[in-house]
């Protein structure tokens, strides 16, 4: 009797697992508990993808009538998806965020703020396959001639906190004032203000800007060679696994090239 139970109950997890397996999972473990989602992921708040950014970053992560738009956000809005939950997104900033301290301590499942993936960082979170190549760029007053860090010396170069634009300049400028600031929107804000005479950072925003803001170019790009990447705590492989499964298929289904024009206005060179 007791024998032949055992022999029952010990078949249903097996039933389970394979009907998990091949992706029969009930869809009413949607926003349910958090290891209840597909691929066995384990979420900071049941039912929500939790993701740290730094606002504004536009157009990757910018803030427009009230809500948080751009292109990580479409892109991570397809991770939620295939997680049957929803995405919400915390504003912190980047240097909690590219520290790792912020996905070590709980505070979300994923960051996403067009982060670039380098050895520093990787010793402290885990990172998704790239999904999207930058390089840094200066910008100041359209026709001040800054084609170069050599034609800032003696003036005022905003960088801002954490970025690997800070850790260029501090590299690579000689005899130039840096001047740090907290995020991106400060940043751009001091080169118009005057603050400052130029400032490095990405050049999706710093193209981005000079759109809207004509008089102001870029002067020039430095050929860092960057690659943005999501970032997951370290060793939680089921969360990445759905993440680096996204990217794929958005790039193979041609999504990626799509959500890249919304927020480009033209097709990706690369990706
Ligand atoms: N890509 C740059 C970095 O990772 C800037 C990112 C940002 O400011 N959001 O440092």
């Amino acid at each position: 009797m007791l024998r032949s139970k055992s022999r029952v109950l010990a078949l249903i997890p097996a039933a389970v697992l394979a009907l998990a397996a091949a992706g029969c999972g009930s869809s009413d473990s949607s926003g349910g508990t958090g290891g209840a989602t597909p691929g066995g992921v384990t979420l900071v708040q049941p039912g929500k993808l939790v993701t740290c950014t730094g606002l504004p970053y536009e157009p990757f992560q910018f803030e427009k009538d009230g809500k948080v738009i751009g292109f990580d956000v479409d892109l991570v809005d397809l991770v939620a998806k295939k997680l049957n939950v929803t995405q919400e997104i915390k504003d912190t900033p980047f240097d909690g965020i590219q520290s790792g301290v912020d996905l070590d301590s709980g505070k979300c499942d994923l960051a996403a703020a067009g982060m670039t993936i380098n050895d520093t960082r990787k010793q402290n979170f885990d990172f998704s396959d790239p999904y999207f190549e930058a390089t840094q760029a200066l910008v100041g007053k359209k026709g001040a001639g800054f084609t170069g860090l050599d034609k800032l010396k003696g003036k005022k170069l905003g960088v801002q906190n954490g970025t690997t634009g800070a850790q260029y300049a501090e590299k690579n400028a000689q005899d130039v004032e840096l001047v740090t600031f907290e995020d991106l929107g400060l940043l751009l804000n001091g080169v118009e203000t005057g603050a400052v005479d130029a400032a490095i950072n990405d050049n999706g925003v710093l193209y981005d800007w000079v759109k809207k803001n004509t008089d102001y170019e870029v002067g020039t790009e430095f050929d860092t060679g960057e690659q943005y990447g999501i970032g997951a705590k370290k060793g939680n492989t089921a969360l990445l696994k759905i993440v680096n499964e996204t990217i794929a298929e958005v790039k193979a289904s041609g999504e990626y090239d799509k959500i890249y024009e919304k927020w480009f206005g033209k097709k990706p060179e690369s990706k």
